[in-house]
């Protein structure tokens, strides 16, 4: 999508600091980082929120977590632990609309 800052990172019309990009997914990290390891998985397709993906592409999640999992993997944290989180629309404190994953990890998270 033309004005969607995430879109723009994907095309690399936005530097960002990639740890991860395959034909579906692209993974970079948060520029604000809330702990040690704050990454974005983000669907190269543009869908603004959770809300708009619709139930015959969902397999993009399943997809997204093998993602995941592999970066928990590479960061150190899979056995530590780490969260993954989506937020959605405003009082989700969604501030991108481009559906993204957070990776977050590396120090002690509270509820
Ligand atoms: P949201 O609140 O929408 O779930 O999260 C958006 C995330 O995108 C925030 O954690 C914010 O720090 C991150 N972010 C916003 N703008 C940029 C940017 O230009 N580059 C990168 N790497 N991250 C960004
Ligand atoms: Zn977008």
């Amino acid at each position: 999508m033309e004005d969607c800052l995430f879109c723009k990172i994907i095309r690399g019309e936005i530097p960002s600091e990639k740890v991860y990009e395959d034909e579906l997914v692209y993974a970079f990290k948060d520029i604000n980082p809330k702990a040690p390891v704050h990454l974005l998985i983000i669907p190269k397709k543009h869908y603004p929120t959770l809300n708009d993906l619709p139930d015959e592409e969902m397999d993009i999640i399943a997809h997204i977590h093998k993602v995941v999992k592999k970066l928990a993997a590479e960061f150190g944290v899979a056995e530590s632990g780490y969260r993954t989180l989506v937020n959605t629309n405003k009082e989700g404190g969604q501030v991108i609309f481009h559906l993204h994953y957070h990776l977050i990890g590396g120090r002690q998270l509270r509820a």
